[in-house]
């Protein structure tokens, strides 16, 4: 490695680092290139942030990495507990921006919540998210930061988990940042989870999407669609760098094509707004022909949103018109509402109320 290139990722944030950027930074220091590799795996695989320990590398090397890098992890500002089990924790990054992440255990299933952004540029009229305004992407290191720090405080290395790229930011308007944290993520010899265990979630971007489908390393995706009625998307998500549903729906039958997993389709159920025969007519027809799940998501309710949740029974109802139009459809019931860590609601309340 040439020493400019060394010089410009001086204290950064190890975290962020991948597998080849370890192995010339080993060249550089002197470590045969097998001794760099099991930098990596102590570092990634063996979740080992104290470099001191990485027992089998000597000691000058030990010395040197834990003064040429970062090892420090957000701290954790507050936690929150739900009665059913879900925890937020909020937490805040070097340069006091705050993001949110969650542990959502469902019997033996567990499932943690990160975030890509801080805050969210979309505006989506019915998350609250962005209600609290946009301020940065995240760095890979705070990406994989967040699972290394649910981990560890749920006593979760060497069990199994889902990750869903669900909690505050979009995460495709990111997608350099998310694509490099996923190759860590997902790389055997980094934190070793599954490709097929993590789902992002987005409202398509335009150009993007496209490239997010044609990778084949890529995660399962969810879209949110929320409306089959273009005008009424618009209205809920009203940023410009969304696919129309025309786009989206040609995407996504060219991925159907290639024989890939099933896209879940996230729908909110609105009252009185997405849940007419003509939204669900709409729905059905947008969804026929293309391998997909429908998934019915639970409105959480807030003072500053000006919509009110479907009844269950609704819900249901909509569940039975897809299923009969043989359209695989869940429901998703909220999860920590008690403590805003549902969906969308995934926000320092606290700054809300300065502004
Ligand atoms: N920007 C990405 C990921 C973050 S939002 C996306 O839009 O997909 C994750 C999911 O929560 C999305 O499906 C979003 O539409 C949903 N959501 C947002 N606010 C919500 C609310 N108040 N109640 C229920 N779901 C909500």
């Amino acid at each position: 490695m040439e020493a400019k290139a060394f010089r410009k990722k001086l204290k950064e944030n190890i975290l962020g680092l991948d597998r080849d950027f370890l192995l010339s930074y080993g060249d550089f220091r002197g470590l045969k290139s097998f001794q760099a590799r099991d930098a990596y795996i102590w570092l990634y695989n063996r979740r080992e942030l104290n470099p001191s320990k990485w027992s089998s590398l000597p000691i000058s090397f030990r010395k040197a990495v834990s003064e040429d890098f970062d090892f420090s992890l957000p701290t954790v500002k507050k936690e929150r507990a739900s009665s059913d089990g879900t925890e937020k924790l909020l937490l805040e990054l070097k340069d006091g921006n705050k993001i949110e992440c969650v542990y959502i255990p469902q019997g033996k299933r567990i499932t943690l919540c990160i975030s890509s952004q801080a805050g969210c540029p979309l505006n989506c009229k019915f998350c609250l998210t962005g209600k609290g305004g946009y301020f940065r992407n995240l760095e890979v290191a705070e990406i994989i930061s967040q699972i290394i720090i649910l981990e560890n405080k749920f006593s979760l290395f060497g069990k199994s988990y889902n990750i869903v790229v669900m909690g505050m930011g979009e995460p495709l308007l990111n997608y350099s940042n998310l694509c490099k944290a996923l190759s860590i993520i997902t790389d055997c010899e980094g934190l070793a989870i599954s490709r097929r265990r993590i789902t992002v979630s987005t409202v398509g971007i335009k150009e993007i999407l496209e490239r997010y489908l044609g990778d084949e390393r890529m995660p399962l995706l969810a879209i949110s669609l929320h409306s089959a009625i273009q005008e009424k998307r618009n209205a809920l998500i009203p940023s410009k760098s969304v696919l129309s549903l025309i786009e989206l729906r040609n995407l996504l039958q060219n991925n159907s094509r290639k024989g890939r997993e099933p896209v879940s389709l996230e729908y909110v159920v609105l009252k009185d707004f997405n849940d007419h025969k003509e939204d669900i007519e709409a729905l059905v027809k947008f969804c026929k022909g293309l391998k997909v799940k429908v998934n019915l998501i639970q409105f959480n309710e807030h003072p500053l949103l000006n919509f009110k949740a479907a009844e269950e029974k609704e819900m249901v109802r909509i569940q039975d018109i897809l299923s009969e139009n043989r359209i695989s459809t869940t429901i998703r019931k909220s999860r920590g509402k008690d403590i805003n860590a549902a969906c969308g609601q995934l926000l320092d309340l606290e700054r809300l109320k300065l502004k």
